[in-house]
């Protein structure tokens, strides 16, 4: 499926005609090798909507009028990349992406495992709610929808890089919190990678500034930590395992960088 319009040389058929001596011949179009790239990132699970994001296409924000904020961004993109270009040849075993506006967390997000998805690792991309209600199905008499929830439940345990976007976004129950802090765990001590953003405050602020909390909490209208929603040893967890890149920008007066719409 294309994210785009109709490949003008192939109209979508992905074979062109071609003249040879022995008269004309069907030839690959140069469209199809891009076509199975992007069909690997959306088996993976990414979103068709943002299956495009790249480190390339990441807009770091107006240089003159957003200087802080530009900087912030950008150097988030480079602290990322460097993560996805070393990766597994580095110390941490993740990322987490918090403090900063969604869309640019998941789009940094989603950049990184495409970049892992490159290399040939196996990669998962998990929106926290859609993971959550797959998992609470596992419970249901259907046997159809059970099949399917164990089924993700042993991708989750197996896949080299899992991403979750929008870690703590809702409210949890008992439940939720238990079934995320056995996720986090298994990866924590199976050492297996683990990507995360989260527009929740952390409660140990790896900058250590009251500023810095300050502004994280600006992106955090009902003022719940990350901890709150997940248990705090899980945050405790993911600090361990995952370099942390703060994507906080100066408070606006306002909620900032809206929800991504899939
Ligand atoms: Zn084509």
């Amino acid at each position: 499926m294309a994210l785009s319009g109709l490949c003008p040389d192939c109209q979508g058929t992905f074979w062109v005609r071609v003249e040879t001596q022995r008269g004309t011949a069907a030839k690959r179009c140069h469209c199809y090798r891009e076509e199975l790239q992007t069909a690997r990132y959306l088996e993976c699970g990414l979103p068709t909507r943002i299956a495009h994001l790249t480190f390339d296409n990441f807009s770091a924000g107006d240089y003159f009028k957003e200087r802080k904020k530009y900087n912030t961004l950008t150097a988030a993109m480079n602290k990322a990349k460097r993560f996805a270009e070393s990766f597994p040849i580095c110390k941490r075993k993740g990322l987490l992406f918090h403090g900063g506006p969604t869309t640019e967390m998941t789009h940094l997000a989603v950049a990184t495992l495409k970049l892992f998805i490159d290399k040939g690792l196996s990669c998962m991309f998990c929106d926290y709610q859609m993971l959550l209600d797959t998992l609470l199905e596992r419970s249901q008499p259907e046997a159809s929808i059970a099949g399917a929830s164990k089924a993700l439940a042993q991708r989750i345990r197996d896949v080299d890089v899992l991403l979750i976007d929008s870690l703590g976004e809702h409210r949890p129950s008992r439940w939720t919190i238990d079934t995320i802090s056995q996720i986090i765990k298994r990866r924590y001590y199976s050492e297996q990678c683990l990507l995360v953003t989260t527009a929740l405050p952390l409660k140990e602020d790896p900058r250590g500034s009251p500023e810095a909390s300050q502004e994280m909490r600006a992106y955090s209208p009902l003022h719940d930590a990350l901890g709150d929603r997940i248990g705090d040893e899980s945050v405790h967890r993911i600090l361990d395992h995952c370099e942390g890149i703060s994507m906080a920008v100066p408070a606006p007066g306002h909620a900032v960088g809206g929800k991504l719409r899939r």
